[in-house]
This record gives C-alpha cells, sequence and structure tokens, in this order.
C-alpha cells in the first residue's frame, strides 16, 4: 500500500466545501471560483469539436495547434525566449502541471522552498512525490513578500528547487521585479530549480505581472506553469500548462503525463484553441470587475466588520486575506482547535458565510481568514449583510 500518503494531508478546503453542503442558501465565499462564465469563443471551439467527432486519442503533450498558440503567448505575453512549440505540454489544470512538475523533477527526500500562507495543493504534490516541503514566510508588513535573506538561510544541502507563487493564493501578494531577480540569483548562485506558479497572471491590479523565466539567464531553470482556470473562466475543464527548457526533465515530465492522463481531453484543448484564437478582452473584463468586486467587499468588511477584520486590498489574484482581531472569542458552543478554525466555524453555522481558515495555507497563516472575492456582487453584498448582524454589537 502507498502507506506515505497517509501523511499526505487533504486540504482542509475539502472540510469546509462538505460544512457548506450542510448550509442552506450558503454565500460560496470559500470557494476559489470565478462566477464568471468560459467566453462564447471557447465554448463556439468545444461544441465544433464535439460536433467534428473530435474525440480520439491526440499526442500526449497537447494539440499541435494548441502547442504554436501557447508557445507565441508564452514569447508575447510572458516574454520568455521558448524555443519551439516542443518546450510547452498541456495538462489537467494547473494542479496536474505541478504534479507532473514534482513527479519529474524530484528524487526522495529533495527539499522545496514553499512560501507559507500557500494554496496547500503546492506542498501537498511535493509531499506525493516523495519531497519535502520546506515552508518560508510570507509577511503582511511586507505587503505579503518574503524576507530575502531569510528566503536564502532556508536553502541547504537538500534544497532542489525554489516554488514561488505570484500573485499568490491566498495572500494576494506580487512579488517585485527585485524580488524576482534575486530569487533568479539565489537559484543561479545555489544551482536551484525555480518553479513558478503562475496561475494568476491575468490577476493584477496594481503594476504588471511578470514571468521570472523572462528574466536573463532564467529559462534554463525555471519550469513555469500556468492556466486556463482563472484567466478563461475554465475552471471546470480542466486545462493547464508548464513550459520548461530542459529537455531531459521534460521527458520525466512527458512519461508522468502519459501515465496519468494519456492525453488531456481533447474537446477541452479546442475550448483552450478557441479561447487564444479569440479575442482577448474578456481578460481585461474579468479583471476590470474583479477589481470593483475586490472594492465593494473591502469597503463593506470596513463597515460590517472592520473592529474585527483587518488588512489592504491585495494587489493580485481574487482572496481577501484578512487578519482576525486577537480579541475575538467564539461564542460558547463553538470549539475549534485554532481562532482561524473558529471563525470559520461561527461564520459559516451562524452566518452561512463560506471562508476558509488562514492556517489551512500553512502555520503563518494562522490568525487570517481567506475569502474569495471573485463570487458575483449579489453573493459578497449578501454576506455582507449576514456579517453585519453578525458582528453588530461584537
Ligand atoms: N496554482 C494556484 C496558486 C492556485 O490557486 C490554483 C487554483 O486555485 C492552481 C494553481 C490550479 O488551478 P487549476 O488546477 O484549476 O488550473
Amino acid at each position: 500500500m502507498g502507506v506515505y500518503l497517509d501523511s499526505v494531508p487533504f486540504s482542509g478546503i475539502i472540510r469546509i466545501r462538505d460544512m457548506m453542503y450542510s448550509v442552506k442558501d450558503p454565500f460560496r465565499l470559500d470557494q476559489g471560483d470565478v462566477s464568471f462564465d468560459a467566453p462564447a469563443t471557447v465554448k463556439q471551439a468545444m461544441h465544433r469539436a464535439i460536433d467534428e467527432n473530435r474525440s480520439h486519442y491526440l499526442q500526449t503533450t497537447g494539440l499541435p495547434r494548441l502547442l504554436d498558440l501557447l508557445a507565441e503567448k508564452l514569447r508575447q505575453k510572458n516574454h520568455i525566449p521558448v524555443g519551439s512549440a516542443e518546450d510547452v505540454m498541456v495538462t489537467t489544470g494547473g494542479i496536474h502541471a505541478l504534479y507532473i512538475i514534482c513527479q519529474g523533477l524530484l528524487e526522495p527526500g529533495d527539499e522545496v522552498i514553499v512560501p507559507d500562507p500557500e494554496w496547500p495543493p503546492a506542498a501537498g504534490n511535493i509531499l506525493s512525490a516523495h519531497g519535502v516541503p520546506v515552508p518560508c514566510p510570507l509577511y503582511e508588513h511586507l505587503g505579503w513578500g518574503y524576507d530575502l535573506d531569510e528566503l536564502a538561510s532556508r536553502i541547504g544541502p537538500k534544497t532542489r528547487a525554489i516554488y514561488i507563487n505570484s500573485p499568490n493564493n491566498p495572500t494576494g501578494g506580487v512579488l517585485t521585479r527585485e524580488d524576482l531577480a534575486r530569487i533568479g540569483a539565489l537559484c543561479r548562485e545555489r544551482n536551484l530549480w525555480l518553479i513558478s506558479d503562475e496561475a494568476y497572471e491575468d490577476v493584477v491590479f496594481e503594476g504588471e505581472h511578470l514571468s521570472p523565466a523572462s528574466f536573463e539567464g532564467m529559462y534554463d531553470r525555471t519550469i513555469s506553469l500556468f492556466t486556463f482556470s482563472k484567466s478563461y473562466a475554465m475552471t471546470g475543464l480542466r486545462l493547464g500548462y508548464v513550459v520548461a527548457k530542459d529537455a531531459a526533465l521534460r521527458d520525466r515530465m512527458k512519461k508522468v503525463l502519459f501515465y496519468s492522463a494519456s492525453n488531456i481531453a481533447s474537446v477541452v484543448q479546442f475550448g483552450g484553441i478557441g479561447a487564444l484564437e479569440g479575442s482577448q478582452e474578456p481578460i481585461d473584463g474579468f479583471r476590470k470587475e474583479l477589481r470593483c468586486r475586490r472594492d465593494l467587499f473591502y469597503d463593506g468588511i470596513r463597515d460590517a466588520a472592520g473592529h474585527v477584520f483587518s488588512g489592504d486590498p491585495p494587489k493580485g489574484a481574487f482572496y481577501a486575506f484578512l487578519r482576525i482581531n486577537p480579541e475575538w472569542k467564539a461564542p460558547a458552543g463553538i470549539a475549534a482547535a485554532s481562532q482561524s478554525w473558529a471563525m470559520t466555524e461561527f461564520l459559516i453555522s451562524k452566518g452561512r458565510i463560506g471562508c476558509v481558515p488562514g492556517v489551512d495555507f500553512g502555520r503563518y497563516g494562522e490568525g487570517y481568514l481567506r475569502f474569495c472575492f471573485a463570487r458575483d456582487r449579489k453573493e459578497l453584498t449578501g454576506a455582507l449583510d449576514s456579517m453585519r448582524v453578525l458582528f453588530s454589537g461584537a
């Protein structure tokens, strides 16, 4: 039996999802899913693929047309010096991209430095590949960035890679050009791989998204992963991709891709072609709307629960990662292992408001709560109204 899997945790997000099913008319601010629908170009391309019976086996790494479009997108938009479409492979979403990277890259016992707090599947995927995640804190007072000396101090003889995620889930922090340059220099000096998770590349409210593989000399040692989930509202369709220059690593990842998926769903890949060939306007539209929702949510929180939650609006991604006032005490009847779990249980059971406890994202996330503000405006205002009632007079 794969006994080691017993020590690979499931994310608490699954426990919360189950809790939410017992709530009538819930506000689903726990899920990292957008309320938008996939653009018409995606749906039309998938319809066409079904009508044309594109339902047969495909190339393991992806449809050639899709790989060509992705290589071009990575060159033009991300400024990554992609040599040919062979550098790219498509996956069943970003989570599967990270899976094949970890399985293809890591030897048992290899350490990977991960941010804390961080999207739980990052550590989970490293553990699943018999690797060891080494947390390095992100600090609220640094705009949810690293203390880079501390990051350097986490590197040891077993470190194989640094995993970064900018914009970050759950904090919304965006690494600066200087941060990325220093992290790149560390990777070169210490001969490390850089795994760059760019799931939220299109959700940056201030400044611009930078791909570290575009930095001088970094494409050789950077494995970048992307997804259609957030950019094109394709969360359930499951389409992501990896780009890496190293051919030996790609061969290993291709084996993992083959044995875990054979090929990625044909109709979905045609949807991806539709997304890339069509207008990119929906991406800007989503971002503009997300910015309005961010501001609506933060204004609402200040008004409804400013004495309970604090934090600055994030620069990227679509989560409010809010500090819980340490003075807050759970009412009688709410017994939980930590303050962030107590607040989560309180908001779900008494206010129908879904959220995720900060501690689920790592030890340094304790004392915080994550809300997703990519839900539609009605759901956000409903949650805020409920919060106002819960915390009035508290
Ligand atoms: N990376 C990060 C940081 C995420 O937050 C997510 C999804 O929430 C993903 C990757 C993967 O997304 P998907 O598997 O839906 O493509």
